[in-house]
């Protein structure tokens, strides 16, 4: 049977927006990505992609460009805030013998690796556009941007993240909840030794050191706290020493470096996990709209480049749309729990600093996550 090509509006241009719009165009979709920010998006300096998230961009060919704009890696080295390596993990290699299990990546090289492809994919990227509403007709749908301008497509994708607008215009409902933890990061220049990832198990915070390029790499923490706060200047440079005021070396004197609170990401930890239909009519969510997790599983990109990509494979099905986007939500939840339950219960055990157990969670997870997604 002739394979239906369509007229997609992907909402949001971060890594499961982006990601969606090759995967589409590969496969003959007509598609535009618009995204509400005036630039491309990329805050919080760099993140992992995991072997799951390489496996999914290996399939659109994108693997390779990744690794080579960032920092292949075999695992991550728990220590203790010394440096003493406590245990180490290697999560199973999803790319083959010898091949790296994970990547540590700037999020702007990410992005531009993401965007040259939608691009020569044939995508229209658009910034400074925001979706504010969507019309469901009897063929279609009717989205209208922040400029007054309407779009007419087959199908809406909202890839907008954790306070998806897409999602309650579509009437689906989730709210993310707070899980009790503030997530912290900045970038240094890599020292040598840090060729994977380091976590570093302080009494009260965990902190640690993902390399991104030969060049650099980012400092992260968790902090453990009991509300939200804002936090800005001074007293946001003041309170991130303080977070890692316990390490030692290396990383005590990168911490007495920071002199620069623009150069600090600081992000409440939110959990969410819509567990019903994550489609309504002729609009779909993927990624964080749907399925937001503490960092602790760094699988939240994975999770949205899969959904991207497994979301363009169900479009081409021979039955009905309606069929396709049920198909492919029912798919996805299973995994999606695995990650966001796996992440929150890391999560909690950390609050409690009970890093041992934490580890195990995190090769049990990383363990199921290497079968078919
Ligand atoms: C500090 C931190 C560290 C993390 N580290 C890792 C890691 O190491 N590994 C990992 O796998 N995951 C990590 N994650 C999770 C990962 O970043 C997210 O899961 C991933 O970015 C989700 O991608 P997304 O495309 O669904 O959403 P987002 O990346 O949030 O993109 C959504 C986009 O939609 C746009 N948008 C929103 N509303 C509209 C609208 N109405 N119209 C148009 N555009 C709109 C936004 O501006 C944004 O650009 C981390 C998250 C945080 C906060």
């Amino acid at each position: 049977m002739k394979q239906q090509r369509r007229s997609v509006l992907i909402v949001g241009g971060g890594i499961g927006g982006l990601t969606a719009a090759v995967a589409l165009c590969r496969r003959g979709h007509a598609v535009e990505v618009v995204e509400q920010q005036p630039g491309w998006p990329a805050v919080g300096w760099g993140l992992s992609l995991t072997g799951p998230a390489l496996r999914a961009l290996d399939s659109i060919g994108l693997a390779q460009q990744c690794m080579d704009a960032g920092y292949p890696m075999r695992g991550i080295r728990n220590c203790d805030t010394a440096g003493n390596v406590l245990h180490e993990i290697e999560p199973p290699s999803l790319l083959g013998p010898g091949r790296p299990v994970i990547v540590g990546l700037g999020r702007p090289a990410l992005s531009r690796v993401l965007r040259t492809a939608a691009e020569s994919a044939g995508a229209l990227l658009s910034t400074d556009a925001e979706l504010v509403d969507l019309t469901f007709r009897a063929d279609d749908v009717r989205a209208v941007l922040g400029d007054g301008t309407e779009r007419i497509v087959d199908l809406v994708v909202g890839a907008d993240g954790v306070g998806s607008r897409t999602r309650s215009l579509i009437g689906i409902d989730g709210k993310p909840s707070f899980l009790g933890q503030y997530v912290w990061r900045t970038m240094v220049e890599r020292p040598d030794w840090a060729t994977c990832t380091h976590t570093f198990n302080a009494p009260r915070h965990a902190s640690g050191l993902t390399p991104i390029s030969p060049e650099h790499a980012y400092i992260f923490s968790t902090q453990n706290v009991a509300q939200v706060s804002h936090l800005s200047g001074e007293a946001l440079l003041a309170e991130f020493r303080e977070v890692l005021a316990p390490l030692e070396g290396w990383m005590a004197g990168a911490r007495d470096a920071v002199d620069d609170p623009d150069a600090i990401v600081r992000r409440p930890v939110l959990g969410l996990l819509v567990d019903g239909p994550w489609h309504r009519d002729r609009a779909i969510l993927i990624g964080d709209a749907v399925h937001t997790c503490a960092p602790h599983m760094i699988s939240g990109a994975a999770l949205a480049i899969e959904d991207a990509v497994l979301l363009a494979e169900h479009l081409d099905g021979p039955g009905p749309l309606e069929e396709a986007l049920s198909s492919f939500g029912r798919r996805r939840l299973p995994r999606a729990k695995i990650v966001v339950e796996a992440s929150s219960t890391m999560s909690g055990l950390e609050r409690e600093h009970r890093y041992a157990e934490e580890h195990v969670v995190q090769e049990a997870a990383f363990a199921a996550l290497a079968k078919d997604a």
